[in-house]
């Protein structure tokens, strides 16, 4: 299965494709996730790259576009992947339908996460990460058993720091201008999978599973 999770930022992409991806023995490969590795390891595309996450921005395509090549050519993604957080724009899709096509493949499914933009807002609001492994959490939805630690790694929580609400504000309007319009570059090959997620994530999780046909 070679599936895309769309949705805007704090609609579920990362906590259901984790998810999916251990379910179906395939790797969840989150662009966000991949960037702030870079970030925290200090090379020259993390250097690169800091200052467009941190203020919201989106980088550009052209490294974007490297590093998924890159990735996706690892033996693990092979079989298949959940992407999460890519592609976020019109350059981005054309060169990874490319890049798959050279291989003979296409992608399967864009599962859309939907949910409103006031619940995005209040879901941000109370999100942490663990700075080891990424997880997110929610203070108040989804919160780690241990006070603000992680449940798999005991690392202490943090705030991402483009979760501020000026920044998630302008995340927002980037998605509406550069990505919610991508989604229609698959729309023609029907393969575009809508789900409701203002639910709990065990709700959420079985809607992904009925609409993907893993209910059975
Ligand atoms: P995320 O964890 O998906 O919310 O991504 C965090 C930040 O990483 C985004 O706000 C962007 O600055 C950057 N980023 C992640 N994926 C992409 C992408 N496909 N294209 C451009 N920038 C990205």
């Amino acid at each position: 299965m070679r599936l895309l999770m769309a949705g805007s930022p704090g609609a579920g992409k990362g906590t259901h494709g984790r998810r999916l991806g251990a379910d179906l023995g395939i790797p969840h490969i989150a662009t966000g996730e991949l960037l702030r590795e870079q970030v925290a390891a200090g090379t020259p595309i993390g250097r690169k790259a800091q200052e467009y996450m941190d203020r919201g921005d989106y980088v550009p395509d052209d490294v974007m576009i490297e590093m998924i090549r890159l990735r996706l050519a690892e033996p693990d993604a092979e079989k298949g992947f959940i992407l999460d957080g890519y592609p976020r724009t019109d350059a981005q899709a054309t060169a990874l339908d490319k890049l798959l096509a050279n291989e003979g493949h296409a992608i399967d499914a864009v599962l859309v996460l939907e949910v409103p933009v006031e619940e995005i807002v209040q879901r941000l609001s109370g999100r942490r990460m663990c700075p080891k492994c990424q997880r997110a959490y929610h203070m108040a939805d989804d919160p780690p058993k241990d006070d603000e630690c992680c449940d798999d790694d005991g690392t202490t929580l943090i705030i991402r720091r483009d979760d501020e609400p000026d920044t998630v504000r302008y995340r927002l309007k980037v998605y509406a201008d550069r990505t919610a319009g991508v989604i229609e570059h698959y729309d023609v090959d029907s393969i575009v999978r809508r789900v409701d997620g203002r639910a709990s994530i065990h709700e959420v999780a079985k809607r992904i599973d009925e609409t993907l046909g893993l209910d059975k």
